[in-house]
């Protein structure tokens, strides 16, 4: 590739490009023409770099400075300043005001935060998603050129096994072991699926990976496709993710043509090729079955279990279903051994954890972080504190389907076991920031509006369930709930986990039994005092 004086790239997310990206990226190419420095300089648009708070953003490499959130108006003087006379444009008060300029990371790039440990998001942000180029450049398809030319499938499935990763879909079941499966299944055609049907509110990791490093995943499917003897994989993408889309079709064509996809890759004799497969907008369909279903053009209802997917998937064939960050791990630890990946995160839960961090804090975005990180450290280190006057009560960890963790357990470490034996789940990584302000009978009653809504209503502890949850919930809030209530709650809370088919309804009874065991005290007050401590409820006495 040719050298340049400096690389500076505009973060393209549908953040960015609805504040004006796209101006702000043909204003860089105006006014650096007019300094005569095309030839000096790299512009190119990446995805999300996980700063929401900031986009758009301009980064200018080798410095690795961030501007943002930038406008059109203040690229003039960046370009001026920074790229013709090389001068940081840090510390100026005009011409514009919200620009701020300032250094959010070194050279290395270990994140946009302090402390942050980049494996599956390494790359983006930092290289053109539309560039195969780019992506080889950042040791891109490293890993499938080592493990087509050095591994049998059966000794790469040991060194995955060996890394101790699990499967960042919520669960956390040993990856190796779900590889292993699938290749001692019997059956010629086997397949394997990347679930990026990310519909979980609150999460929006696999976003920005398929937007800003789209090849990695393909790497990783076709490095899982020769593991378990599969010659197709199939990208199950979440409808509204068009961008993210575009990219995974734009990456398959450039690696095919690369000989990286398809035929004989590598000249090894191993054929893989990838599709995309849109979603339709159902949440149900990021459950595995569910989504196999929905692959088969029937209606997107989980299977009953076993057979599970691994022996009996998609077309009753071996399938291999595996989440994009799982899968985003793969090159990594391929290309540094298992060791490495062993020495970063827990004993159990080794490795990186990605989240989004929303709520009452002064800082929003995306992180990726080592597994084992309290609450505490992330709410302090990445979201700057709780705003002023909040202080904590509960964090929901996971989206709708996680667990309302109190303030008195945020000094548990966010891996996987530590949070089962505290009887809380991780999840798929959304953590939601409350302050004392949120009433925990109206977030209750939210969550259970929204899996009424999305149950596939399969089976009856689901879909009466989630209902009559709602309409108790209702009830409290609205000042005519009774003592006896709370027993009905429990009981669903407990049927929902026991008895329901899937994880959407074993998972919605989470939020019922967390306010049970946490808020106890709140709830009653609803129901014996007529009051929300809050104020948020409007306790106006209509029974639903
Ligand atoms: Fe459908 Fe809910 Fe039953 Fe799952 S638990 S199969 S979503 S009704």
């Amino acid at each position: 590739m040719k050298p340049y004086r400096s690389l500076v790239l505009v973060s393209s997310d549908p953040r960015s490009m609805e504040r004006g990206a796209q101006d702000v990226f043909n204003r860089l190419q105006t006014e650096i023409k007019k300094f005569n420095m095309e030839e000096e300089i790299s512009l190119s648009m990446v995805g999300d770099v996980g700063r929401n708070d900031a986009s758009p953003i301009v980064i200018v490499y080798p410095e690795a400075v961030i501007y943002g959130p930038v406008k059109e108006d203040d690229i003039p003087f960046i370009v001026e300043e920074h790229l013709y006379k090389g001068r940081i444009a840090s510390d100026f008060q005009a011409p514009v005001k919200e620009l701020s300029g300032h250094i959010a990371w070194v050279a290395s790039r270990k994140g946009t935060m302090p402390a942050e440990h980049r494996i599956v998001l390494e790359r983006a942000g930092l290289i053109d998603p539309l560039s195969i180029d780019d992506y080889i450049l950042h040791n891109g398809y490293e890993a499938l050129g080592k493990v087509l030319s050095e591994l049998k499938p059966a000794e790469l499935i040991s060194f995955i096994k060996d890394s101790g990763l699990r499967g960042r879909g919520g669960a956390g079941f040993p990856t190796g072991l779900k590889w292993q499966f699938v290749a001692s299944a019997p059956g010629d055609q086997k397949y394997v699926i990347c679930n990026a049907d990310e519909a979980e509110p609150g999460t929006f990791k696999d976003r920005v990976l398929l937007e800003g490093d789209p090849h990695s995943i393909i790497e990783a499917m076709t490095i899982a496709g020769y593991a378990v003897g599969a010659s197709v994989g199939y990208i199950y993408v979440r409808g509204e993710y068009q961008l993210a889309q575009e990219r995974l079709r734009t990456a398959i064509n450039q690696a095919e043509d690369a000989g990286l996809l398809g035929e004989d890759i590598f000249g090894s004799g191993f054929n893989f090729e990838i599709h995309v497969h849109s979603g339709a907008g159902a949440y149900i369909c990021g459950e595995e079955t569910a989504l196999l279903e929905s692959m088969e053009g029937k209606r997107g209802e989980p299977r009953s279990r076993p057979p599970y997917p691994t022996t009996a998937g998609l077309w009753n064939k071996p399938t291999l279903v595996n989440n994009v960050e799982t899968l985003a791990n793969i090159p990594a630890i391929l290309r540094n051994e298992p060791g490495w990946f062993k020495s970063i995160g827990t004993k159990s839960s080794p490795g990186t954890k990605v989240y989004t961090i929303m709520g009452h804090v002064n800082n929003t975005g995306l992180i990726e972080v080592p597994m084992g990180i309290t609450l505490r450290e992330v709410i302090s280190l990445y979201g700057k504190g709780m705003k002023e006057g909040s202080v904590l009560k509960l964090a929901q960890t996971g989206g709708s389907s996680g667990s309302l963790v109190p303030a008195s357990l945020q000094d548990t470490p966010m891996d996987y076991d530590s949070f089962n034996n505290t009887g809380v789940s991780l999840g798929s990584g959304a953590l939601l920031i409350c302050d004392q302000s949120t009433c925990v009978v109206d977030l209750a009653k939210v969550l259970m509006n929204f899996f009424r809504k999305e149950s596939c209503g399969k089976c009856n502890p689901c879909r009466i369930g989630n209902q009559r949850a709602f309409e108790i919930l209702a009830n409290i809030a609205e000042g005519t709930g009774t003592m006896e209530d709370l027993n009905d709650l429990q009981m669903i809370s407990d049927n929902l986990v026991q008895l329901s088919n899937c994880g959407l309804g074993q998972t919605a009874g989470t939020p019922l039994r967390d306010i049970m065991k946490y808020f106890h005290a709140e709830v009653e007050a609803h129901i014996r005092l007529k009051v929300c401590p809050t104020g948020t409820c409007p306790m106006s006495g209509h029974r639903i």
